[in-house]
């Protein structure tokens, strides 16, 4: 189990952990952000179905807006989901192999290379994030990225340069975070006085700021559902925070579920083996993808 590493800004240090804040009173559901991530990732093509019952989130697509009743009956809001990037992730944390990991600045990888398959990290995530390619031969989780495969001219993300109201935008979490706080300040009857993401579960690098509660868009438990868990303290303080002392006193459980995990990782490795070499006989000449891997 990998130790989550949060970026604080110490005395006279400037955090370099980015975010993306979205305002959702400023979202017009064009799905341009959907848009762009689809050609940046070079995802398949598919229609966008407003009207949809699930979030949208699949194998191939990492972000996605849903639509939730507005403040005035008969109006609408439009949420974009996408991974939080976790400040402490929970799917890092129980990833066993270490296929997740936290930048520096700010986004939460996925190393498909590590991947074993187990799905720990599906299950671990609170917000519902991780999906899976059932419909691959050989699926790997999937989930937004927020790293430099994302960027754009001006090194943005392509989901916010393509946002043309400014609804989502990326940079500095501290920064973002005040100018969250700025609007709440000036607009106090316009928003809700909270900035999604800046504590729950111990804070997300993608922040959202509402007129109306975001709650089971995000799936984020509302402060009175945080009070009625059997523990609390998980409205600012993340789950491997609170994990880590358990497993320090349940290392024969850890051992078991590790030893499993590396079967069935070697497992895996001879499926891939398998399969490249199946490809290779159709081809009829070795494979030159790079990263594929040596026997
Ligand atoms: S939102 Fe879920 S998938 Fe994304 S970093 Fe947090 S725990 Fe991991
Ligand atoms: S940060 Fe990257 S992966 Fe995530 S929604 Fe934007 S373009 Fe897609
Ligand atoms: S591009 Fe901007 S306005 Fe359009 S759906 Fe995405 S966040 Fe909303």
């Amino acid at each position: 189990m990998s130790t989550p590493q949060t970026q604080e800004a110490g005395p006279g240090k400037v955090s370099p952990e980015k975010a993306i804040l979205t305002d959702v009173t400023k979202c017009i559901g064009c799905e341009r952000c959907v848009e762009a991530c689809v050609v940046q990732n070079k995802l398949p093509r598919e229609i966008p179905t407003r009207y949809r019952a699930d979030d949208g989130l699949s194998g191939r697509r990492y972000t996605s807006i849903v639509r939730i009743p507005g403040k005035e009956e008969g109006t609408w809001r439009n949420v974009r989901r996408q991974c939080l990037h976790c400040r402490e992730a929970s799917c890092q944390s129980a990833c066993l192999v270490g296929a997740f990991s936290k930048s520096p600045d700010g986004a939460v990888e996925y190393d498909a290379d590590k991947c074993i398959g187990c799905r720990y990290c599906m299950l671990a995530c609170p917000f519902m994030i991780p999906r899976y390619e059932y419909d691959q031969a050989l699926p790997f989780v999937r989930k937004c990225k927020m790293n430099d495969e994302c960027r754009v001219e001006g090194g943005v993300p392509a989901c916010t340069a393509a946002c043309p109201t400014g609804a989502t935008v990326f940079g500095p979490r501290e920064k973002l975070l005040e100018e969250a706080k700025r609007r709440i300040a000036e607009q106090p009857d316009l928003y809700q006085d909270h900035v999604y993401g800046e504590r729950e579960f111990g804070g997300t690098s993608v922040i959202y700021l509402s007129d109306v509660p975001l709650n089971d868009a995000l799936r984020i438990p509302t402060s009175a559902e945080f009070a009625k868990m059997r523990v609390p303290s998980l409205e600012t303080e993340s789950i491997p925070h609170l994990l880590h002392s358990w497993v320090l006193v349940t290392p024969v459980q850890f051992f078991t579920v590790g030893a499993g995990l590396v079967g069935a990782w070697f497992l895996r490795r001879r499926q891939r083996l398998m399969a490249e070499r199946a490809r290779e006989a159709a081809d009829g000449r070795p494979d030159e993808t790079p990263g594929s891997e040596e026997e």
